[in-house]
């Protein structure tokens, strides 16, 4: 059993320079179970990265006490490129000013030749294994032209083959929610509970983010093998709003991280009792995203964290020069789990969001915000 801090070299974007990611590993290298966490993948969603700085501290602890019985990958600071992006002083973390777009889409999607290359076997020959192996062999075989290349490719190689996948982000004004790749997995509803979500939104969308390029694999490889296999269970977790960065709430926040490693056997130790749920788990497709309509200056009416119900007013756009007025409703209810920070509309985007109970979403349509 080992910790060791090391340092990947990511693809020079200018002459004469480098960037590194700097990777926590504990545990055996290749022991089960495994996770794998990241935090500030979006660059400027730094309460996670915080939480991940409190949650080494315990893992040195229980490395020093020998509780570590799989292995367990850290990245508190998940995006170098991200976080050296700033336009006149104000931090610009979620999208790649260059060419990239933003930074949790567009993961390599293995699920495509993961399917071809399961068709080969019987549906009984298909174990954990043969997935796990096939995986890490297509992450080392990306080509590389970008730094950004380089990045995606390092984060997915470090969580490929791992039983647990948290990416932790945050929204602009929120409570804690997660959404979840897989409603069924047996530890699902339980790490809703152990993070005190106050939403938790369950599917995977084709839009390659980080936690859906984890986890669509293993849902394909289960519908070819005809059974569930044990594969990986991956979560956005939104650590409420980008500046609550607070010592209690972090410490908390990575002691009951600890508790879901105790309580899946990463960890020995007796976990504390699980904590009531907070939510059902909802659907992806049952999000509804409010969009302002009008230009003008956002009132809200309601607080992230509140049970809406469809049909009530959520906010109010206000233009004061021509003293126009709009009300912003909900057309199907949900918890409101997140809004925007700024108090400026600007028309089509999304002011605020909402998981409803049902499936309402057409094909199509972004699922995150
Ligand atoms: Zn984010």
């Amino acid at each position: 059993m080992t910790h060791q801090i090391q340092y990947e070299c990511l693809l020079p974007s200018a002459p004469g320079t480098s960037r590194t990611v700097g990777i926590h590993r504990f545990g055996v290298p290749g022991a089960l179970p495994k996770i794998y966490l990241q935090g500030a993948l979006h660059a400027d969603e730094l309460p996670g990265a915080y939480i991940l700085h409190h949650l080494i501290e315990r893992l040195r602890e229980a490395y020093r006490a020998g509780a570590i019985n799989g292995e367990i990958v850290v990245v508190p600071l998940a995006n170098p490129i991200g976080l050296a992006q700033r336009i006149q002083a104000i931090h610009a973390g979620r999208s790649d000013l260059g060419l990239g777009g933003n930074f949790n889409r567009s993961y390599t999607d293995l699920s495509v030749p993961l399917h071809q290359y399961l068709g080969r076997f019987a549906a009984e020959d298909i174990t954990e294994e043969t997935v796990r192996a096939f995986l890490k062999k297509e992450v080392d075989a990306i080509t590389l032209r970008t730094e950004l290349d380089s990045l995606k490719k390092t984060l997915l190689g470090l969580a490929i083959d791992a039983d647990y996948v948290f990416d932790l982000h945050c929204d602009d004004e929120a409570p804690v929610y997660v959404y979840l790749s897989d409603e069924s997995h047996p530890e699902a509803a339980s790490l809703a509970r152990d993070l005190g979500a106050r939403a938790a939104i369950a599917g995977t969308s084709e839009m390659a983010t980080f936690k859906d390029a984890c986890a669509r694999p293993w849902q394909i490889a289960s519908r070819i093998a005809g059974r569930p296999l044990h594969g990986c269970l991956a979560a956005t977790i939104e650590y409420r709003g980008t500046r609550d960065v607070n010592e209690e709430t972090a410490r908390m926040d990575a002691n009951r991280l600890f508790a879901f490693m105790q309580r899946v056997k990463i960890l020995d130790g007796e976990p504390e009792p699980l904590p009531p749920a907070l939510t059902p788990i909802t659907p992806l497709a049952g999000v509804e995203h409010l969009l302002a309509d009008r230009p003008g200056i956002i009132v809200f009416h309601r607080r992230p964290g509140e049970q809406i119900a469809a049909g009530e007013t959520v906010a109010e756009i206000v233009d004061p020069v021509s003293g126009d007025r709009g009300l912003v409703k909900t057309s199907h209810g949900g918890i409101l789990f997140g809004h925007v920070a700024t108090r400026l509309a600007v028309p089509g985007s999304t002011i605020a969001s909402l998981a409803g109970i049902s499936a309402r979403m057409q094909t199509g349509e972004e699922a995150y915000p």
